[in-house]
């Protein structure tokens, strides 16, 4: 709950100029918590903005609201405009402002106050009205406690209820992990909006084309690399993959967890270089917390059981570092059997 939710109700019983962001390479969650709130907010009275910092995966085209979205990347006076005029900000689905590159220093200086609505570890102290909550399954699930808590439930339409359904779709994997008894109460409550979580499922995870197979069978066959004294696994993707298998923006979401699937793997990474970083998602099970791993080697953070970071550094290099860093981990912790 937001300490100060009263003097947030206050301001928010006027129409106000918000604008929403959420993290670099937005997800579900990102996506799905902006856009709910945001059409909810939209229609409580407050002119919106949604600016992401770059491109979404498209897979997501189905959000109402998504082709009015501001992407960063793509139109910088627009999204540096957008925060220039809003007297409100909301941050969702992040929590320290190098997740949103360039923007961070803009929202660092703007007048307007912010509100950080989120669920990942160890956030930034830089928002004045905070919902942060690391139990919480996504930050579409605390954006509906957000909503509840302004007494608005009952206003969510579907549009804004299949945005939020997303975010809990795709940040517990199909309620499969990070749930807690509020996430089944929050999907109930969606559900009872009706909202149609078959036909999300179908969007989501239905939608692959010929190619994303081909990446998967290609990152299965040929880049897959176990350490079975660690349970550890890793697929890598170098540039010229990302020529031949046309890689783009979202293509390889989802791939890493296939490692997982393996009963003896704990630990699992998926290692993209990119055309100036080489970028890293790790997923682990249990006790193992890739987010102290990101944290502490890879400039990145997360969650405990899925976190990522960047290098700019070589391929080689981020791959020789991470077998470097598999034992000093997984060392300290019991390798489930
Ligand atoms: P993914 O591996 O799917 O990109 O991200 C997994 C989780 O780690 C997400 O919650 C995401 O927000 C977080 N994450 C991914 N990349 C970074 C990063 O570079 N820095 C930080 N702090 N978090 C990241
Ligand atoms: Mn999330």
């Amino acid at each position: 709950m937001i300490e100060n939710i009263e003097e947030l109700k206050s301001l928010l019983s006027s129409p106000q100029n918000i604008t929403i962001i959420a993290h670099r390479n937005p997800d579900g969650d990102a996506l799905g918590s902006a856009l709910g709130l945001s059409a909810y907010l939209k229609q409580q009275g407050h002119l919106l903005k949604v600016v992401m910092p770059s491109e979404h995966p498209k897979v997501f085209d189905y959000l109402v609201g998504i082709d009015d979205m501001i992407i960063f990347d793509l139109k910088h006076n627009e999204a540096r405009e957008a925060f220039r005029k809003a007297s409100l900000i909301f941050c969702l689905d992040f929590n320290g402002l190098d997740r949103i590159d360039k923007l961070g220093p803009v929202i660092a200086e703007c007048e307007a106050k912010k509100v950080l609505i989120d669920h990942h570890l160890d956030p930034e102290p830089f928002a004045d009205f905070v919902l942060s909550d690391t139990s919480a399954s996504s930050t579409a699930e605390l954006v509906y406690e957000f909503i509840d808590s302004l007494g608005g439930a009952q206003d969510i339409n579907i549009p804004i209820g299949e945005a939020l359904f997303t975010g809990l779709i795709t940040d517990t994997g199909s309620f499969k992990y990070n749930t807690r008894s509020q996430t089944y109460r929050v999907a109930a409550a969606l559900k009872d909006r009706g909202v149609d979580d078959y036909y999300l499922s179908d969007k989501i995870f239905n939608s692959m084309k010929e190619k994303h197979l081909r990446i998967l069978g290609h990152c299965l066959a040929n880049r897959m690399k176990i350490i079975p004294e660690y349970g550890a696994a890793y697929i890598y993707l170098n540039r010229k993959d990302y020529i031949d298998f046309d890689i783009q923006r979202g293509d390889t979401e989802g791939i890493v967890n296939y490692m997982l699937k393996m009963d003896n793997v704990v630990m699992a990474g998926l290692i993209s270089e990119q055309p100036t970083i080489v970028k890293l998602s790790l997923r682990s099970k249990g006790d193992i917390s890739v987010q102290e791993i990101c944290r502490q080697h890879f400039n990145g953070g997360g969650h405990k059981n899925a976190s990522g970071g960047g290098v700019y550094k070589p391929l080689s290099y981020v791959l020789r570092k991470l077998e470097e860093v598999i034992p000093q981990h997984l060392t300290k912790i019991e390798i489930l059997s």
